[in-house]
């Protein structure tokens, strides 16, 4: 297929507005490029075993949806990891021997993954932005416009689930024109459920996007936006061809990596894999190497060719980077470490699996001083952590205790100082080039005499509910040191509130007030909004008087006794009663502000309300046994303190 008849897009929704539903029913309708008879190879999610049960989806086609195959993104109905497919297609009235090459390029619909959307948005001309016509323009909506626009994409919005019997077209298109401010003249219909206007949507996209720019005969450069592991073939990177020709025997390298790899396979996506001999400028397709590493596959990085026909010619200087390549940062970091001490080789070797299939997730061995040897871990985002979290409860079947999530600060020392090693047996932190020190643990929080000024995180936060609710909003906000920034009423009885707030606020449980001073009708996005200068401290957990810690935690100045104060109270009420007395404090430097009391409890285990079971009811002192050491299965002890999962969910919702 020509490169006139090329068209790269891609699908941009609010969770749940039909997405992956639609992108299916396109896949359907019309996305058979292999020919009848020929199997379709393993699909592209982030494990093997996703990757067959992804391929088996595409053979059976329909019912499944086949884009999002991972298990968890299935449970929970989202898209963690983008996908692609090509496929042919004659637009309505077309010539039927000149079909269009449509590369459906899909996008993690989630913030966390939010550089990871704008390379993929890079590799585009155009975006359909899906609106579902029971709910009208979201939260997520708004801010997936901000990022199409900012990639300079054409936005093709359309409406989706118009076969539902509630579906209410009219506000939505208001909406689509007056808070999205897009032209409504030309949006599609569609159902992702019956297939109808799919084709409307397919047509415009032909029609309204321009083809792909690029240079067929200047040398290579090609984008690398989306990788996967493949047990057998190692990484198989997901790359668009933006200048020149990949071929089958090229030797590439890529512009922040130094190895070199031979393409030993390349094709385009089906989703299956669907090998071809190159792929021309323009086209998108995936490329296998011996790559093993996962880490090699930069998302942003550029392929270029060291020796093939896209090579630069001898005595040329060679190709640069294509614009936009940002190295991943974690936003938010967290601990695990096993439930069985004895276990924490069983933990290496699952965290290692899964970072293979998770390339974004950064692991540090940790020794902490109350739970022992873990790992630090590295999150684009919480939705991110979830699915770690979850995946290895789910594919490894590794229990793990989580510490609360931190979000990373940034600290200028007063002059003449240096960061100590971290207490945990991590490395010391040396500065950046604005001479500032990144801290991802409380522990490795300095003293506060040797800071000068601390820097924390802010994101652009927007909420869309129903207008009665403005107040008990503002008020939230205020608590949570949000500033407000933009308001605006939408017709239909809603308003935009748009705010810039701490990150930390938002990873301290504040969705679920959100949802509960809303009754459940917020929609909330967010967008990173750089460093503010801050005053935050950390405050220390101690149990009969020795910090914990996988307790401790940073919080502003303002509120941090009154959370302290707080996590002490929640700590008292999930820790069990042991048989000599708990005292649990928080403190600030030296300074003591909160102390809760657990009183021993003196009964033997086995009796209830003073009464000792009888000797004879022995099926049930077994149960009660065999009931306190599953308890005892999801308990660590500190000092001799046994604790929960649930003392460390008390300093998650501290806020
Ligand atoms: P995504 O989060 O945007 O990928 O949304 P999904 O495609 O997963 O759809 C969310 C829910 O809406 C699922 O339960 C779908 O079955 C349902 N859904 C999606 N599209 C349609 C549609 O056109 N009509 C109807 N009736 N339901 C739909
Ligand atoms: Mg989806």
């Amino acid at each position: 297929v020509p490169l006139e008849r090329t068209r790269n897009f891609s699908i941009i929704a609010h969770v749940d507005h039909g997405k992956s539903t639609l992108a299916d029913r396109m896949l359907e309708l019309v996305g058979n490029i292999y020919k009848p008879g020929e199997a379709p190879g393993a699909a592209p999610p982030g494990s093997t075993k996703a990757a067959m049960a992804a391929a088996k989806a595409a053979e059976s086609v329909a019912n499944e949806q086949v884009l999002d195959s991972l298990k968890v993104e299935r449970e929970r109905g989202i898209t963690v990891k983008a996908q692609t497919a090509s496929l042919l297609y004659v637009p309505s009235g077309g010539d039927p021997d000149k079909p269009y090459l449509l590369n459906l390029i899909d996008t993690p619909g989630h913030v966390d993954f939010a550089y990871e959307v704008s390379r993929s948005l890079a590799a585009c001309q155009g975006a359909l932005l899906l609106v579902d016509c029971t709910q009208g323009v979201q939260a997520q909506t708004v801010a997936n416009l901000s990022t199409a626009r900012k990639s300079g994409l054409e936005i093709i919005p359309a409406l989706t689930k118009i076969d539902l019997p509630n579906a209410d077209p009219e506000p939505a298109l208001e909406q689509i024109e007056s808070v999205l401010r897009l032209p409504t003249d030309d949006v599609p219909w569609t159902s992702g459920k019956t297939g109808d206007g799919v084709t409307d949507a397919l047509d415009a996209v032909v029609r309204r996007l321009g083809m792909p720019k690029g240079r067929p005969d200047a040398p290579t450069r090609a984008l690398l936006f989306d990788s996967w592991y493949d047990e057998f073939r190692g990484v198989i990177c997901v790359l668009q061809v933006v200048d020149g020709v990949l071929e089958k025997g090229d030797r590439v390298q890529t512009s922040h990596g130094d190895s070199q790899y031979v393409i030993s396979e390349l094709g385009l996506l089906t989703p299956g894999r669907h090998p071809v001999r190159r792929i021309l400028a323009g086209q998108v397709g995936y490329v296998v190497t011996g790559m093993r590493d996962p880490r090699e596959a930069r998302v942003g990085d550029t392929v270029v060719v060291v020796q093939g026909a896209g090579a630069t010619p001898a005595g040329e200087p060679p190709v640069g980077p294509l614009p936009g390549f940002e190295p991943s940062k974690p936003m938010v970091f967290a601990s695990i470490f096993p439930v069985d001490t004895s276990d924490f080789d069983g933990l290496r070797v699952a965290v290692e699996k899964l970072a293979l299939t998770d390339s974004s997730v950064t692991l540090v061995k940790e020794n902490s001083s109350s739970l022992g040897f873990g790992f630090r871990c590295g999150f684009l985002g919480l939705l991110h952590m979830d699915v770690f979290h979850q995946r290895l409860a789910d594919e490894f079947d590794m229990p793990v205790i989580a510490t609360a999530p931190m979000v990373p600060y940034r600290i200028e020392l007063e002059a003449g100082h240096s960061m100590p090693a971290g207490a945990a047996g991590t490395e010391a932190a040396t500065p950046d080039e604005d001479g500032l020190i990144t801290v991802e643990r409380p522990d490795d929080f300095p003293d506060p005499n040797i800071i000068r000024r601390t820097f924390e995180p802010m994101v652009k936060a927007s909420v869309i509910a129903p207008s009665e609710a403005y107040s008990s909003i503002m008020s939230l906000m205020q608590t949570h040191r949000g500033r407000s920034d933009e308001i605006s009423y939408l017709d239909d009885g809603r308003v935009l509130m748009k705010y810039i707030m701490p990150w930390q606020e938002v990873v301290t449980n504040f969705f679920d007030k959100l949802k509960s001073a809303t009754a459940g009708y917020a929609t909330f996005d967010y967008e990173p909004a750089g460093y503010e200068a801050s005053n935050v401290v950390k405050i220390d957990m101690l149990l009969n008087g020795a910090p914990v810690d996988s307790l401790s935690f940073v919080a502003h100045r303002s509120s941090a006794e009154v959370q302290g104060r707080r996590v002490a109270q929640r700590l008292r009420a999930v820790i069990r009663r042991q048989q000599f007395e708990v005292v649990i404090q928080a403190a600030f430097g030296k300074k003591i502000f909160a102390r809760e009391r657990i009183p021993p409890y003196r009964k033997d285990v086995l009796s209830r309300s003073g009464k000792t079971v009888g000797g004879g009811d022995l099926t049930r002192k077994r149960k009660l046994l065999e009931k306190q050491k599953k308890g005892k299965a999801r308990m660590r002890s500190v000092g001799n303190v046994q604790l929960s999962q649930e003392a460390f969910h008390a300093v998650l919702s501290r806020g």
